[in-house]
């Protein structure tokens, strides 16, 4: 009998292998492999890992078997917590050059892989297997329970089906290759060998893995976070959304456009996550200090904003400035925007002198925030960086240094913006990796 894993001493260690699924009474037997079968390792039991563990040992069938090694004690510990625990799967924009633009990092790669196996064929693999999902007015797909739980129990069960072994409390912390094979030395002790590997480890952490095998890295930085803002005006304004807004760095070409919202620590919401992604490089190289500008009336230019307050002055002259707001803002912005503007209380849009409707058209199409620092968005961020995009081949994600390598998921250096742009890379990379693994 062939056995996969051994300790250093060469002891079989079979009976450990089911860590994970032992208990489980719908359980189905492991295959046993042909002595000259294919051994592939999965470093990682996150979203990618297991999606190409599965897409992989469905391919190969009884041709091979299939081992994930996960360091933490479950697997899809990112899914659980994901889209506020109801998990973001996907995203409706289906066109590859429309879900490409989404990608500050990773784009123009991924394009030809989301043409193979993007939401389209994320959503039937999905339903297909029993998870319904649903599409939101934003174009984000959530399973129809609303609850994360239903996708990892697919997922689960799916790699189940497949044989597949799963070996949870289980990092891998150094791999060798000697040109034909793998070894893996597990935190256990143990080591195993394998014809091929991924590398599904994530944001930040297995990098060095990478590294060691000869793959440069891309620095890891955050991405998708929120911005630390000292200024009384935001605590004034916290809990205030701005339908659509534009924030950006000026001097640069960063920007971000949608929802904002103003918190007791700052700026948050879509406009300000996209800003962030966008920037990731550029804001940490300047520790996280810089000015952010706000248009709270795109498209909007300041000239065209002067324009329209200018008419009010003898179409609306007899209403008072601060009591209403005349261009959809939020009135508590509206009122804030108007004291800085310096215009008298009390006084009237016919009595408004230039200079103050000068100054309003720019307060509300450029105004300052200076960023102190970077929160953690709550719901969701990814690691910017990783893996070199140029050392993979993208038709099967394997590495173009090391014959048997393969990659998938954060670990490489792909982010989206947020919408289900960061799982669908995971399902897309992975599944790719895994059907070339079985080949
Ligand atoms: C709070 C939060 C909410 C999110 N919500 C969404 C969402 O709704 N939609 C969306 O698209 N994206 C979301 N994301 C992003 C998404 O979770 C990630 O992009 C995705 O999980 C990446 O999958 P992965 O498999 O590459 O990495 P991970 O999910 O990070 O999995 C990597 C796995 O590898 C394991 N590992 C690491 N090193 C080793 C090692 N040496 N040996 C063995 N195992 C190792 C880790 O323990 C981990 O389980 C969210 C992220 C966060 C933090």
């Amino acid at each position: 009998m062939q056995v996969f894993l051994l300790h250093t001493g060469q002891v079989p260690i079979r009976a450990r292998r089911f860590r994970h699924f032992q208990n489980r009474a719908a359980m189905k037997q492991v295959p046993q492999p042909m002595s000259d079968s294919l051994h592939i390792a999965i470093v990682g039991g996150g979203a990618a890992g297991v999606f190409a563990a599965i897409a992989c040992a469905e391919a190969l069938g009884a041709r091979g078997r299939v081992t994930i090694f996960e360091a933490g004690p479950k697997p899809l510990a990112k899914v659980r917590i994901s889209g506020g625990g109801r998990c973001n799967v996907t995203n409706a924009r289906t066109d590859p050059r429309d879900l490409v633009a989404h990608y500050p990092r990773g784009g123009r790669e991924l394009l030809g892989p989301f043409h193979r196996f993007g939401p389209r064929e994320t959503i039937a693999w999905f339903e297909s297997r029993g998870v319904p999902l649903v599409t939101q007015p934003d174009l984000c797909l959530f399973p129809a329970s609303d609850d994360s739980a239903t996708v990892i129990d697919c997922l689960l069960s799916a790699a189940r089906d497949a044989g597949i072994t799963l070996r949870t409390g289980c990092g891998v912390k150094r791999i060798d290759h000697n040109g034909a094979r793998f070894c893996l030395a597990l935190a256990t002790g143990e080591i195993a060998t394998a014809d091929r590997v991924l590398l599904a480890t994530g944001g930040a952490k297995g990098l060095d893995l990478a590294a060691a095998l000869g793959h440069h890295i891309e620095p890891p930085v955050p991405s998708l976070f929120t911005f630390r803002v000292a200024d009384p005006r935001c605590t004034h304004l916290a809990g205030i959304v701005v339908p659509e807004a534009v924030a950006n760095v000026p001097g640069t070409r960063l920007q971000g456009a949608g929802p904002l919202l103003f918190t007791h620590e700052g700026l948050s919401g879509p406009a300000i996550l996209r800003l962030s992604a966008w920037g990731a490089r550029e804001l940490a190289a300047c520790g996280y200090r810089f000015t952010c500008a706000l248009n709270f009336l795109p498209p909007l230019t300041t000239p065209a904003v002067a324009e329209k307050l200018n008419a009010l002055r003898t179409t609306h002259g007899r209403k008072q400035l601060h009591t209403w707001s005349p261009l959809g803002l939020p009135q508590r912005l509206w009122e804030q925007l108007v004291s800085a503007s310096g215009a008298r209380p009390g006084v009237a849009w016919a009595e408004t002198p230039a200079t103050i409707v000068q100054s309003l058209a720019r307060l509300a199409t450029a105004s300052e925030f200076p960023v102190s620092g970077k929160a953690v968005n709550r719901e969701e961020f990814v690691t910017c960086g990783g893996v070199s995009l140029r050392e993979v081949d993208f038709r099967t994600m394997e590495s173009r240094l090391r014959p048997g390598l393969f990659f998938a998921g954060e670990v490489l250096d792909i982010d989206g913006l947020t919408g289900g742009f960061n799982f669908q890379a995971a399902w897309t990379t992975g599944w790719h990796a895994g059907t070339a693994m079985a080949r």
